[in-house]
């Protein structure tokens, strides 16, 4: 028997999988996904590693080393998640290192210890005692042997689970029972908030202090009191750390006719793939929400995927209070030890509802049946590290082998979906009706460069300048969009021309006026704002363009007796800044709320009216193929939050383009007209769906040496093409970056454009890219390699 293994490593030469021998005695012990220690190298260093295959055939003809020792008795993930590893490695040209800790526990698996708990009662007070807090497994061997411990495990009495070395500490918890005592009455005379918690005690034991205080709403000494008088005591148990909180009940809606022929079409159905078109409020989360009833109700678990910013309160709150208890909510915010404890309760069934961004589509669920992903579209679902996976792509993987069905939904779906919808990868399933009385709301595109004209150099034009001044006397909600932070995007000299730049990267600085400071936005670094021009001395050196700081201020003085808040990455850091935003516009504290992306989803506020869209053109100027796709999902996004309730609502979107079909496909809310025109648009550039773009950047510390190594890379890559006779692929490059220098390291690209999956020329790369076939020394340099780049910085 034979075992390849991933090491436990974060260097390249050692990126790969290597073959183990199994001595006798393990081999009935052996499971993918156990990790072994194992002898590497000449001296035979202990190496922790983690089964990936089991096998009868080594992957290189030497004589093998036997593994030194198995770690696990059980699998730490399932051979699914292992499969899915693999299947990133090659689809994504990814390191296998960076895979595997992706579908891995949270943090370095090195560092997981194993420890051993109590999960049933047993007869058995010594091993009841012993393990009601969890011991580590070293110890539990010490004190038992491995065997019995290997026997109650199997059976369920103990569980394994894991967690970060050399900082275990248990979250103990107080229960408390009562004593049996003759003495009562006299021992609680005279002291009503004793007996009143006596009593709660003797008819809720065994009961925790926290609920005990809660409910009987006395002090600790009170409680303390009675255990000194022998009256009650307790016993400490380990619970895991809770960190979703309890939800009001969120209660079932009924389904009108377009939702319910959505559900019945996805759970009657023998495919497994489906593409929820719905419009805005079109109530594709009520849909979402019985998806998964019906899922439990056949012991089936679901993953809900979200962008990150719209893990509000909102999604958490309709999944947690129509499903109490069940919920596990993983979000960026977490800690590391929290998000240990979600992914073990996962594990463990503890949970059957997972929601969280992207990273929770390798969440450890048990008998998955339905993943579904939110607003699909959005850019935060494909991963710009390693591995660069597409989170669709992984769904598609998992429901395969799972049998699970896989659901997007979206209002303004991506490219790509639809067409796969159209291809019949998908099925598509429409929604075209809001759920509640509201209609979509008027959009009417204002042309900027008519403002100009008139004399209207200010941010806000007279429309929509009217409107807001309209809807303010009508106490009703405005939003206002800007996607741009900060206060003026750039400072420069009027008068020579000079733009405040970075030291470190080439991009001209931000203006913060709130702190008073010019910000790099790609490294961090600050600089102070100068009074006269660094090159020619004049004292005309200013501001230019706008930020949402700017636009608040604009608000501030034109809608004085307006309550004015902005939402930004400056403003709004932490969860619970966010929470307090959203608790503002619920109570009505608010009258406009200026923000970036931040406020183009997840919003459902039936008072907001009015959209205004500040610079509609600013995401159409990335030089991405997607940007006029982006345009078009953030201008329906953003008017969709118009009109929600009982009133209308109307959208203002200012550009200097109106003629820009994504702007006017947004007009009439119609995604159909657009993606007709973006596919034809597709094909006739080369782009995806169609073709498949290979992006390589590098980066390194001088400017003409890192252009040449790329152009070496490069080299060997034709050759190769050149044997293989593929012609059919377009090379662009190298290229200087967009952002030719960033943090002092200059950065290089090459595009490669062919037919959407050739292997053939992915193998290549593979070869010379990943496995460094020529061995080119790539010592000081950051190769990244990314296939449909989405922005190009
Ligand atoms: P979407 O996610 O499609 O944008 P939501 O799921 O947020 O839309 O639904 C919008 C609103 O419609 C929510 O307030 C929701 O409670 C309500 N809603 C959903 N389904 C129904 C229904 N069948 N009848 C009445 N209201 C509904
Ligand atoms: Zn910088
Ligand atoms: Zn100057």
């Amino acid at each position: 028997m034979i075992v390849n293994i991933v090491l436990e490593n974060k260097t390249r030469v050692l990126d790969r999988l290597f073959s183990y021998s199994v001595p006798e005695e393990l081999q009935k012990k052996i499971k993918r996904g156990c990790r072994v220690i194992v002898p590497f190298g000449r001296g035979n260093s202990k190496k922790l590693g983690l089964i990936v295959e089991i096998t009868d055939n080594p992957l290189v003809d030497v004589k093998l080393k036997d593994i030194y020792k198995l770690v696990d008795y059980e699998p730490l993930i399932s051979e699914e998640l292992i499969d899915l590893a693999l299947f990133m490695r090659d689809r994504y040209l990814s390191d296998l290192s960076s895979a595997f800790q992706r579908v891995l526990p949270p943090g370095n698996w090195k560092d997981l210890e194993k420890l051993i708990y109590l999960n049933e009662e047993v007869d058995d007070k010594d091993i009841s005692d012993f393990f009601s807090i969890p011991k580590e497994f070293k110890t539990a061997v010490k004190r038992f042997d491995e065997n019995t411990i290997e026997n109650l495990i199997r059976k369920g009495i103990l569980k394994e689970k894991y967690d970060i070395k050399g900082r275990i500490k248990p979250n103990l918890v107080e229960y408390y029972k009562i004593n049996k005592n003759i003495n009562l009455e006299a021992k609680l005379k005279n002291a009503p908030a004793q007996e009143k918690i006596y009593n709660f005690i003797s008819e809720n034991e065994p009961v925790d202090k926290k609920t005990i205080l809660m409910e009987t709403n006395s002090s600790l000494s009170s409680l303390k009191a009675l255990v000194k008088k022998e009256l009650v005591s307790f016993e400490l148990k380990n619970e895991f750390v809770k960190v979703t909180k309890e939800y009001k009940k969120y209660s079932k809606i009924y389904l009108n006719e377009e939702q319910q022929f959505v559900l019945k079409s996805i759970l009657n159905s023998d495919k497994n793939k489906f593409l929820i078109h719905g419009i805005t409020g079109s109530g594709k989360t009520e849909v979402y929400l019985q998806i998964v009833e019906e899922m439990l109700s056949k012991g089936k678990s679901c993953i809900i995927l979200v962008p990150e910013i719209s893990l509000t309160p909102q999604t958490i709150m309709r999944f947690s209070g129509r499903f109490p208890g069940k919920v596990a909510v993983l979000h960026s915010k977490l800690n590391q030890r929290e998000k240990l404890e979600q992914w073990q309760q996962i594990k463990n069934n503890t949970f059957s509802i997972v929601i969280g961004a992207r990273s929770a589509i390798f969440a450890p669920v048990d008998n998955l049946g339905a993943i579904i992903i939110d607003e699909e579209h959005d850019q935060s679902y494909i991963s710009d590290m390693n591995p660069k996976y597409v989170t669709r792509e992984v769904g598609e993987f998992l429901s395969e082998k799972l049998n699970a069905k896989l659901i997007l939904g979206s209002a303004t779906p991506s490219i790509e979906s639809y067409y796969l919808g159209k291809k019949d990868v998908y099925e598509i399933l429409n929604i075209n009706k809001r759920a509640t009385a509201g209609i979509l709301p008027k959009v009417n595109i204002i042309d900027m460069r008519e403002e100009l004209k008139k004399g209207n150099t200010s941010v806000i034009g007279e429309e929509l300048h009217e409107a807001i001044l309209n809807n303010l006397e009508n106490k009703k909600q405005t939003l206002l969009f800007l996607n741009k932070r900060g206060h003026t995007s750039y400072v420069f000299c009027r008068r020579c021309g000079y733009v405040m730049n970075c030291d470190s990267c080439d991009v001209s600085m931000t203006y913060h006026k709130y702190n008073n400071i010019l910000l790099c936005h790609q490294c961090g670094r600050t600089k102070k704002k100068p009074d006269i021009c660094p090159n020619c001395g004049s004292k005309y050196i200013r501001e230019f363009g706008a930020g949402t700081e700017k636009l608040e201020e604009y608000c501030y003085e034109n809608y004085p007796e307006a309550k004015i808040f902005r939402m930004d990455a400056d403003t709004v850091r932490t969860r619970q800044e966010y929470l307090n935003v959203f608790n503002k516009m619920n109570e009505g504290e608010i009258d406009i709320l200026i923000g970036t992306q931040m406020i183009t989803k997840g919003f459902d506020f039936p008072n907001v009216t009015l959209v205004g869209v500040i610079a509609a053109d600013l995401s159409l100027n990335v030089g991405s193929y997607k940007a006029t796709e982006t345009t078009f999902q953030l201008l329906t996004q953003v008017s969709g939050r118009a009109g929600r309730g009982d009133y209308a609502g109307e959208v203002f979107i200012q550009t200097y383009k109106p003629e820009n079909y994504s702007i006017e496909a947004s007009k009439k809310h119609d995604f159909i007209d657009f993606y007709n025109m973006e596919i034809e648009h597709r094909e006739m550039f080369k782009y995806p769906p169609f073709y498949r773009i290979f992006c390589i950047n590098i980066s390194g510390n001088q400017r003409i040496a890192t252009r040449q190594k790329l152009f070496e890379l490069q080299q060997h890559i034709q050759a190769e093409l050149r044997e293989n006779e593929i012609r059919d692929i377009e090379i662009i490059g190298p290229n200087p970056s967009p952002i030719s220098r960033i943090n002092n390291r200059y950065r290089f690209y090459t595009f490669y454009k062919y037919k959407d999956n050739n292997e053939e020329i992915k193998q290549i790369f593979k070869s010379i890219l990943v496995d460094n076939k020529y061995n080119v020394d790539l010592q000081g340099y950051k190769l990244s390699l990314t296939f449909n780049p989405t922005n190009f910085i």
